[in-house]
């Protein structure tokens, strides 16, 4: 086994202090992608979060995660931004846009390759279809097909075949050149001192890999919450596509903010159904 990866000095910097036992800082965050506009159930978990955190005289931040720009939807980071401010879930400092740290990402990037922790791999979604874990195919260089017919390659972490967490190795920058999800969202959860995550119930499976890289940068995890998912008529998951679904919908059908946070909190089984509130009487409960 080798040992670990001595963490660099100069990227350590940027990231939050490290917690003490005694530190009893409660720090949460909502981070919607800006694809749409919010819709029931984005709205429901970032009550969840919101919340979670408040209650214990937490902070909120908001982060918008933006680094797929080609799905970034005009107009979205405001209408989300108006959307929560209608409802009185306010954030705490600035809205933190990830667009903005993108350098910062490539540094560890950098680092994690430069520590022979990544390696190019070249297979297709196809070539994985079907496996619930991804099988290690180019883990030792030149395999595979994708190989032969020259993929530009997507750069995975070298997870540890003992790791807890049966994550197999995450994609860390994707074949297309962008910074996966799996690493900003650590990084910047690290970097913002993120004590409590509350999240939806879709994105449970993204959390081993979380933990191996959370690992792999010898830092504790968050706590991971999930709220449940709001689903259509129809059973599926709403989608940010789907104008029917968000705050204006209900604005148009007559309700305010305090039958929507009622409704919000009825999904979260906090309140009986037909309760109208405010998210500060839900914070006085
Ligand atoms: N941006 C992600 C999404 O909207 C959520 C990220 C997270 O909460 O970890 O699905």
């Amino acid at each position: 086994m080798h040992p670990p990866p001595s963490l660099p000095a100069h990227l350590l910097d940027s990231l939050a202090p490290r917690r003490s036992a005694s530190d009893a800082l409660i720090c949460g965050r909502f981070a919607p992608s800006p694809t749409g506009s919010l819709h029931l159930g984005n709205l429901q978990t970032a009550l969840a979060s919101f919340l979670q955190v408040r209650r214990r005289q937490g902070i909120w931040r908001l982060r918008i995660d933006d680094l797929d720009t080609p799905r970034t939807k005009p107009g979205a980071i405001k209408a989300i931004q108006e959307d929560l401010c209608w409802l009185g879930l306010e954030w705490d400092g600035p809205v933190i846009l990830q667009s903005q740290h993108r350098g910062w990402y490539y540094s560890w990037l950098s680092w994690l390759r430069r520590e022979g922790l990544l390696f190019p791999c070249r297979c297709s979604r196809r070539d994985l279809a079907g496996l619930a874990r991804y099988p290690g195919t180019c883990r030792q260089g030149d395999r595979g097909w994708g190989w032969q017919q020259g993929r530009l390659p997507s750069w995975r972490l070298r997870v540890p075949n003992h790791d807890p967490y049966g994550s197999g190795d995450v994609v860390l920058r994707r074949a297309d050149g962008f910074v996966a999800y799996q690493l900003a969202t650590v990084l910047d959860d690290l970097r913002c001192g993120i004590t409590d995550v509350v999240r939806g119930e879709d994105l449970r499976e993204a959390e081993a890999a979380q933990r191996s890289v959370f690992a792999v940068l010898q830092a504790p995890a968050p706590t991971f919450h999930y709220a449940p998912l709001v689903m259509d008529a129809q059973g599926e998951k709403l989608s940010k596509r789907d104008q029917s679904t968000g705050l204006k919908a209900l604005i148009d059908q007559g309700c305010d903010a305090l039958d929507v946070i009622g409704q919000l909190a009825f999904g979260l089984g906090l309140v009986p159904h037909g309760t109208r509130c405010s998210v500060q009487e839900l914070l006085d409960r």
